[in-house]
């Protein structure tokens, strides 16, 4: 590091954002996440450096209240790390490094293929309850399966690898056709109609899990999601059937039964104005009682006016909860995915450019074999511009491409993430949050481009929480060495 030219100036980057906790300090680069922590001299370098000024102007200010060794030592270290500039473009630089990232991400890989819209629960919080939609129960036929399945492998061409998501309603609600349909992808796979390996997950209420079901998910190496929104007393307090009847019971039976059987469950559950403050307990029943592969807490979709009956009141708890949760089930070797596709980006310095698969990766198939980019607009067509038979007819022209240059729609949402928001650009948490679902953002302030109050609360607090846990994390290393 060369610190002989003491006379070059230069300021802090537009990225460099300064944190504080019990008086140790930190600057953090927001978009390569380049840290560096100390004592009160770090805000003190920080504040000298807000804007252009040679080392010699910062050395001369400071040098009576700190020792200019110090100084020399983390000044070269701030600008090896990028902390510090020499010419603006050094910030426009890193900013279009990782915006060409997020803006050359639009290729199909994931399929939200909703086999039914019926379902035998009437959850709550679900969506199909919204009135606000124009939503009738609705098979989707074989035929029109097949089709979209076709279409999709053209469309996931150039993709690696290719997921495919059963959800409904309930998908076992339309049994027949399901199951065909991961029969039919197993074999377009053998054929080598898919460019490379499909994973299915089925998202199921559990209630309607037989034998025969068993027998095809195996078959077929369907991996499986279970909805449980804790114990009984908080499953029960939304997820009721038809005739008002909690569902728990039954639901916790056929997960034993499908991991007596030898399947990996996953758990899905769903955080909201019952269970939200009873997380720990939660955690514990699942490490406990439930012990899956893997589990994703959702945080609950407003409807489509925006708003829910059973909606979390206040964001900033949920996201302290998550975290506590998080921890809990870390500890037991249980990775949640909601709080993990932020921690991993974080601790191996990656960027999570996006949270949503609708936002350039993805296509969802409704019942009625419209295409769509995202499952929580079900019922509004403008939502859906495609249709499966419209796009079957073009099978031999189809790819990614074909889909973002005809839609205008499919179009703007691959453009929907956080460097490309004028509300985001300067979080410090734009590294790890991906924006969020632009569904909530459009129910709740009427365009995709606005912020999903929800995640941006989650996104900061698990933002400041890693900074702390990964500066507790070196003083124990420090200490051990
Ligand atoms: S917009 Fe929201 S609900 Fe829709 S696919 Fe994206 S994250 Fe899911
Ligand atoms: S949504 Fe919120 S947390 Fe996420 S990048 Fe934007 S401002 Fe930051």
């Amino acid at each position: 590091m060369d610190i002989s030219n003491i006379e070059k100036k230069y300021k802090n980057s537009r990225f460099s954002k300064l944190f504080e906790n019990n008086n140790v300090y930190c600057i953090c680069h927001s978009l390569t996440t380049n840290m560096l922590y100390g004592d009160v001299i770090m805000k003190r370098i920080y504040d000298s450096f807000n804007d252009y000024k040679t080392i010699n102007m910062v050395f001369e200010s400071l040098e009576n209240e700190f020792h200019l060794e110090t100084l020399k030592q983390i000044i070269p270290q701030m600008i090896h790390k990028g902390l510090l500039i020499d010419i603006d473009e050094a910030d426009v630089k890193s900013y279009i490094k990782k915006f060409n990232i997020g803006i050359s991400q639009y290729k199909i890989q994931n399929m939200y293929f909703l086999i039914t819209s019926n379902c035998n629960l009437r959850c709550k919080y679900c969506f199909v309850e919204d009135d606000n939609r124009n939503l009738k129960f609705e098979n989707m036929t074989l035929e029109t399966a097949q089709k979209g399945i076709d279409v999709f492998a053209k469309l996931t061409q150039e993709a690696e690898p290719i997921t495919i998501t059963f959800y409904g309603g309930e998908p076992l609600m339309n049994k027949e056709v399901l199951y065909a349909t991961m029969k039919y992808i197993r074999k377009l796979e053998k054929d080598k109609v898919f460019s490379s390996p499909v994973q299915m997950t089925l998202i199921t209420n559990g209630l309607l899990i037989d034998d025969e079901t068993i027998k095809v998910l195996k078959e077929t190496d369907c991996n499986v999601s279970v909805s449980i929104d804790g114990p009984q007393i908080y499953h029960d307090a939304c997820r009721i059937d038809i005739a008002g009847k909690g569902s728990f019971e039954r639901v916790l039976n056929s997960f034993n039964k499908l991991k007596s059987a030898g399947l990996d469950v996953g758990v899905s559950c769903t955080l909201n104005k019952f269970n939200i403050e009873h997380i720990e307990e939660i955690t514990d029943f699942i490490i406990e009682k439930l012990a899956p592969r893997g589990m994703g807490f959702n945080i609950l979709l407003p409807t489509i006016n925006a708003c829910n009956p059973v909606e979390i009141p206040d964001h900033a708890f949920a996201s302290r909860q998550l975290i506590i949760a998080f921890e809990k089930l870390r500890r037991h070797g249980i990775y949640e995915d909601r709080v993990m596709r932020r921690v991993r980006p974080f601790s191996e310095k990656g960027f999570h450019v996006k949270d949503c698969m609708g936002v350039g990766g993805q296509i969802v198939i409704s019942p009625s074999g419209l295409i769509g980019p995202c499952q929580a607009f079900l019922g509004v067509d403008e939502f859906f511009p495609y249709s499966v038979d419209q796009m079957h007819l073009k099978l031999e022209e189809l790819n990614s491409d074909y889909l973002y240059n005809e839609s205008k729609l499919f179009n703007e949402w691959r453009q929907r993430f956080p460097l490309n928001m004028k509300d985001c650009i300067d979080c410090y948490a734009i590294s790890i949050c991906g924006g969020g679902c632009p569904y909530a953002a459009y129910v709740n302030h009427s365009s995709i481009w606005k912020i999903d109050d929800r995640i941006c609360y989650q996104a900061k607090q698990i933002f400041d929480w890693m900074i702390w846990d990964a500066y507790q994390n070196q003083l124990r290393l420090n200490k051990e060495s």
